[in-house]
């Protein structure tokens, strides 16, 4: 049996089990968001991240208050805050 050299801390919190949103899903928005702010400029709204999250029946409303909590205000805070506050550890990228 290998050593687990790769063992990481744990991201500093989980997503609150109320927005009902994983750690991929996060990812996932983190992907759409980049993808997205590539080809416009953000208008400091939500609009592509409702977008995503209505695509995925995910709740709005607590999710958005999750990500403001966490530095995100907009589509490209979302991106350029959220995604090095809330996830530092590269833990689960490969089984997420
Ligand atoms: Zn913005």
């Amino acid at each position: 049996m290998t050593q687990n050299l790769l063992l990481a801390p744990a991201p500093p919190e989980a997503a609150p089990a109320d927005t009902a949103l994983l750690p991929r899903d996060l990812l996932d928005l983190f992907d759409v968001l980049e993808q997205d702010l590539r080809t416009r400029s953000c208008a400091h709204g939500f609009s592509a991240t409702r977008r995503f999250l209505l695509a995925r029946g995910l709740p709005v409303a607590s999710t958005l208050a999750f990500l403001k909590a966490h530095g995100g205000h907009c589509d490209c805070t979302v991106l350029s805050r959220v995604e090095r506050n809330w996830w530092r550890a590269p833990v689960g990228r490969e089984s997420a």
